[in-house]
């Protein structure tokens, strides 16, 4: 009797095991199935690579003590990486802190080569100079006529900072090296000239809504409302 007991628990177990193990392998080849009617219907998130200025020797622009690469990195990249991962609907990813795109593209060759086509690049700057015009931001274009997106960059400016005389919002330009690259090989990008480093006013303002910049950079790059 005893012995006909242990038979039995002996082949349920097994048993269990089986089916078990049957189970396991049916989900593993299920999921590794495509389901077409799930891809159909998730849009893939649209990708957006935000780049600090300068760095990795660089410094870029010097003012107020401290200079364009430290201040992108050290104040707003933190700011900007927290917002990024409110939003929905696209995929924000930042370019290696610790790298100078510029340098990466024309001394190395990759960089800016090593993008996806299909990613749109968002490039953080601070400017420097003297004289009545340097002071407030402005984007720089990769059109003649300024995208939706830009627009919406440029009123955060507006908003926070003040947007520089000259340019009244935007310049559309062909002759920078760092978007040079970018637009040869067809990729979208806006370039965010922040503020001027140099001007005490703009660095205040800057300082002051740092936060408030980087959440709404954040919706005007992806157009999503972040709460
Ligand atoms: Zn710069």
């Amino acid at each position: 009797m005893k012995k006909l007991r242990i038979v039995v628990i002996t082949c349920l177990t097994l048993s269990a095991i089986l089916i078990t193990g049957l189970t396991y392998k049916q989900t593993i080849f299920a999921s590794q199935k495509p389901e077409p009617n799930i891809t159909k219907s998730v849009k893939p998130k649209h990708h957006y690579l935000l780049v600090m200025g300068h760095g990795a020797g660089d410094p870029g622009a010097h003012g107020n003590g401290t200079t364009e690469a430290h201040f992108l990195r050290a104040k707003f990249l933190p700011k900007l990486r927290k917002y990024a991962k409110e939003v929905k609907n696209s995929r924000v990813t930042f370019y290696n802190p610790k790298h100078d795109i510029v340098r990466d593209t024309l001394v190395f060759h990759k960089g800016s080569y090593k993008i996806n086509k299909k990613t749109t690049v968002i490039m953080f700057h601070l400017d420097a100079g003297g004289g009545t015009y340097a002071h407030g931001g402005h984007v720089i274009i990769h059109r003649p006529i300024p995208t939706k997106r830009d627009r919406r960059l440029a009123h955060v400016i507006k908003k926070y900072v003040g947007l520089n005389p000259a340019y009244h919002g935007y310049s559309y330009r062909t002759n920078l090296r760092n978007c040079n690259v970018l637009r040869r090989r067809g990729i979208d990008y806006s370039l965010v000239e922040m503020g001027f480093i140099t001007n005490k006013h703009d660095f205040k303002k800057i300082n002051q809504h740092l936060d408030q910049i980087a959440k709404n950079d954040i919706e005007a790059i992806t157009h999503e409302t972040i709460k």
